[in-house]
């Protein structure tokens, strides 16, 4: 700043520093927008908004709650909201071996989740009922369906972490949204 008979200002920076402001003013509005469809802006809310079901079967539940915690911290990933109720949860991790007698009492919970909802089958007893040949446990595919499989026994944070970003991408994907929200599907 020059103090005169005039004020005036002037630029202390190499102006080509100030260019993108002073000279690209567009450059504000091409970078604020963004042009998308509605399915693509609804995939987005919902991916980042997964509300899983707090309930575990086995084991492999102590590594879903080390996910949870602050370690790992799923609510990174926008997913930490468990919900004690089917009614309010959209997703659903089997973690952990599925037996005969849990088999119908996980089926009721996944009805009664509301649509849109998905699964995911940690740790391999879920998947295929592990290691053991065991006559009381069921595959969880064979109770209801399976969106992502997590291998191991048990899988680690990082992996079930990793799952939920592979479902991320599946409902980003998903195509029709909109149509199916309003039940014109
Ligand atoms: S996969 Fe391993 S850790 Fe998970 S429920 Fe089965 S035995 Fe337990």
């Amino acid at each position: 700043m020059v103090v005169g008979d005039t004020e005036r200002f002037e630029i202390s920076q190499p102006p080509e520093l100030f260019a993108r402001v002073d000279e690209e003013a567009d450059a504000l509005i091409r970078e604020s927008v963004i042009t998308t469809t509605l399915d693509n802006a609804l995939n987005w809310a919902r991916k980042n908004s997964i509300w899983p079901m707090s309930f575990g079967l086995a084991c492999c539940a102590i590594e879903m709650m080390a996910m949870m915690a602050s370690r790992y911290d799923i609510s990174r990933f926008g997913a930490e909201v468990m919900r004690g109720s089917p009614r309010q949860s959209d997703l659903m991790i089997i973690a952990g071996r599925v037996s005969n007698k849990m088999a119908p009492v996980i089926r009721r919970l996944y009805r009664q989740m509301p649509e849109p909802k998905w699964v995911i089958s940690m740790g391999a007893c879920a998947t295929s009922t592990g290691v053991f040949s065991n006559y009381a446990l069921v595959p969880v595919n064979q109770v209801i369906p399976i969106d992502v499989y997590v291998p191991g026994c048990p899988p680690r944070p990082e992996q079930l972490i990793y799952s939920i970003m592979l479902l991320q991408q599946k409902i980003q994907a998903e195509r029709g949204t909109v149509r199916k929200t309003l039940n014109l599907a």
